[in-house]
């Protein structure tokens, strides 16, 4: 169970890893589970320590056991039966996320959509489909690829879509076709007491109640399960071009960036990196870009539309002190530079073997993007710890990675310090603590700061939802312990 102290006290007193104590698990539970899953119910050691952790260096807390489900029935079944006893239920997509999501802070039992992925439908005269929550991104999009559509968004990670959608993720296609949020149209939803929800039909707008949809986007498992998970697909365009550019400074590349967005260029993609994340990517891609700061852009059109885009953007850039614009319009030359911009987390912890990587974003208004950047610079600067930046900018969201050796409390409590006056800076104008990844336990603290009492508001809408706190307890708000039987 979790500690009683204030979230805040708890996460920074415990980076990395939050004190807990947890309840014997029930084996009365663990046989129900397994008569109902067989050997699809994972007790050891190894498959629940892979359960316990993301891609960050969040220290990992194993469940009890992990129960693969195949379909929206056996996860009701799951929840009922954890529900019963008051034990704790993580769901587990991918396992990509970066602040501690999947961490079963409290033990019980995590639920593995990766086996509910079958594409259910696809509606190309509507432009949706219906999948599984298990389904990844690339799986959807490779199912697509004779239909003409395609589904783009992209966390660079080969993520599912339940986890998407339950981290309301989006990535570098953001800035021109929106995040989850815009691109959910309804889910299946299993609740914590194992009733089952469908939030919406399929019509493109609709008015009827509250926006359920909308709640468990971005609930991150604390609300209820994701089984299915519906979403807009769009026409892939008849022509798609890249370009990269390097810039003399990192101020006038986002300077770059803002005109461009101010000036109303559709631009698909528009990604920076910093002169560190590019000597990475030079030694892990094996590629050979100036080392400065640079723009990674990507246009899509009708072919003349394309060209004129880029024109603009070119035009936009050598204001800007842009220079040696490069072309990368073939298919292969396009995929390696994005292959290389997905490869970014990697090649940044390859520069210092051994590394964990400490993984934040945050997201301002387009407007303080140089403002925002150029002080978190300064920050970096003056430190002794190895990062790299890169950004989703043309939606003022950017990232940092801090490469740490996490049994160094003095590199753990310098990220922390840097993390800290990074979402500070954000919060202050008018941004937010993060963009994208999401709040996990590794950014609870700041919820605060930023929403004020609507954290109470969360507070009680998790409370109606799920009054035991059964639902991937210790993530987004603090509520307290799991209520076990013996207390009801
Ligand atoms: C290299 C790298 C790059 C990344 N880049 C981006 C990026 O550009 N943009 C971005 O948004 N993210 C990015 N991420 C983060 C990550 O890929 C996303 O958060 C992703 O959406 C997580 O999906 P997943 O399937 O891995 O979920 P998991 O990590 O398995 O789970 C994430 C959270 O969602 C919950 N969850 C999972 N499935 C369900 C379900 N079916 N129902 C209810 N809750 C569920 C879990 O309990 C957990 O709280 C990146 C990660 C890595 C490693």
């Amino acid at each position: 169970m979790l500690d009683s102290r204030p979230a805040s006290i708890l996460v920074a007193a415990a980076m990395p890893a939050p004190i807990i104590r947890r309840e014997p698990i029930d084996h009365s539970l663990l046989s129900s589970l397994r008569q109902l899953l067989g050997d699809r119910l994972a007790t050891s050691a190894a498959i629940c320590a892979q359960h316990g952790k993301d891609e960050s260096y969040h220290a990992p807390h194993a469940p009890d056991a992990v129960a693969f489900a195949r379909s929206t029935d056996e996860v009701a079944a799951i929840v009922k039966l954890c529900s019963e006893r008051g034990t704790p239920v993580i769901a587990f997509g991918a396992g990509t996320s970066l602040e501690g999501h999947v961490a079963a802070l409290a033990g019980g039992i995590c639920v593995d959509l990766s086996q509910m992925n079958r594409i259910l439908h696809v509606n190309a005269e509507d432009l949706d489909a219906t999948v599984e929550a298990g389904v990844t991104r690339k799986q959807l999009n490779e199912h697509l690829r004779d239909t003409g559509l395609f589904f783009p968004i992209d966390p660079g990670a080969d993520a599912t879509l339940g986890g998407m959608a339950a981290t309301r993720a989006s990535g570098t296609n953001a800035v021109r076709y929106g995040t989850m949020r815009e691109n959910v149209l309804a889910l299946n939803v299993v609740l914590a007491d194992g009733r089952v929800i469908r939030t919406a039909r399929r019509a493109r707008k609709s008015a009827a109640g509250y926006d359920l949809t909308r709640l468990f986007v971005g609930s991150e498992g604390t609300l209820g399960i994701i089984t299915e998970v519906s979403v807009r697909l769009y026409g892939i365009p008849e022509a798609i071009s890249a370009a990269v550019c390097g810039f003399p400074t990192i101020e006038d590349a986002v300077n770059t960036v803002i005109l461009t967005i101010q000036s109303g260029v559709p631009v698909a993609r528009i990604e920076l990196l910093d002169e560190a994340q590019i000597a990475a990517i030079n030694k892990y891609s094996k590629l050979d870009y100036k080392v400065a700061p640079t723009l990674f852009f990507e246009f899509h059109g009708t072919a003349r539309g394309v060209v004129e885009q880029a024109e603009t953007v070119e035009t936009i850039a050598a204001e800007c002190s842009g220079d040696d614009f490069r072309w990368a319009t073939t298919p292969e030359e396009r995929s390696k530079l994005w292959q290389a911009r997905h490869d970014a987390y990697y090649a940044a912890l390859a520069q210092r073997p051994g590394s964990k990587g400490w993984a934040t974003d945050v997201c301002v208004p387009i407007s303080r993007l140089a403002e925002c950047i150029s002080e978190t610079k300064r920050d970096l600067a003056s430190s002794l710890i190895p990062s790299a930046l890169v950004g989703h900018v043309g939606d003022g969201n950017f990232h940092l990675v801090f490469m740490i050796d996490p049994n160094r409390p003095e590199e753990v409590a310098e990220a922390s310090r840097l993390n800290d006056r990074m979402v500070a800076r954000a919060l202050a104008m008018e941004g937010t603590s993060t963009g994208e990844h999401g709040v996990g336990y590794g950014k609870m603290e700041f919820l605060v700061d930023e929403h004020g009492e609507g954290v109470d508001v969360m507070r009680s809408i998790k409370q109606a939802l799920d009054p035991r706190n059964i639902l991937n307890p210790g993530k987004i708000v603090h509520i307290g312990l799991p209520v076990p039987a013996s207390a009801v």
